[in-house]
């Protein structure tokens, strides 16, 4: 473990946490497969993706993604996912004040128990839904800096922002997978 600077295929652990039937699945698929399937199944438990990616420099960065199922009966088996991981993205749905509040459980849970250098991500997901929104754009944006956590708003069903998770931060310094 340790990051190296000139390592050239970096391994990252990443992390989906929210509430159920925010999207989370959806902006796996949309990130992995650049797909939407609107009939996509509830996640059970959790379940595991990976996606390479290759950046500028001939470094190749491999995310091991583990999507989170969300429901309360899992909510004990969450520390498996989160444990180890190099980023969080903690997902809510614009339309849902419910989900926010539930986001912001997630963030004070991983600032207790998550590995300490953990990057945050806090993603308003549905974004598409511009005329059911009820959580206000910038209230996400206060949030996360209170937190010092990156901010976006997605749509995986237009794809909208999606490619911005590939950006979270600095590949290069973030905890490798051993
Ligand atoms: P999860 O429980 O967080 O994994 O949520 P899912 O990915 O299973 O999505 C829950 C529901 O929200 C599904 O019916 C999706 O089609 C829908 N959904 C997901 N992302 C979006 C989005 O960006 N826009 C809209 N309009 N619907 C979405
Ligand atoms: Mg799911």
């Amino acid at each position: 473990s340790g990051g190296v600077a000139d390592a050239k295929n970096l391994r990252v652990k990443l992390v989906l946490l929210g509430d159920s039937g925010v999207g989370k699945s959806c902006i796996v698929l949309r990130f992995v497969r650049g797909q939407f399937d609107p009939t996509s199944k509830v996640t059970i438990g959790a379940s595991f993706l990976s996606q390479t990616i290759a950046l500028q420099d001939s470094t190749t960065v491999k995310f091991e993604i583990w999507d989170t199922a969300g429901q309360e009966r899992y909510a004990a088996l969450a520390p498996l996912y989160y444990r180890g991981a190099a980023v969080a993205v903690i997902v809510y749905d614009i339309t849902s004040p419910e989900t926010f509040n539930k986001a912001q459980y997630w963030v004070k849970e991983l600032q207790k128990h998550g590995s300490p250098d953990i990057v945050m991500a806090l993603v308003g997901n549905k974004a598409d839904l511009q005329e059911k929104r009820e959580v206000p754009t910038q209230d996400g944006i206060d949030y996360a800096e209170k937190n010092g956590m990156f901010f976006m708003e997605t749509s995986a069903k237009t794809a909208d922002n999606i490619n911005q998770l590939k950006l979270l931060s600095d590949f290069h310094d973030l905890p490798q997978l051993d």
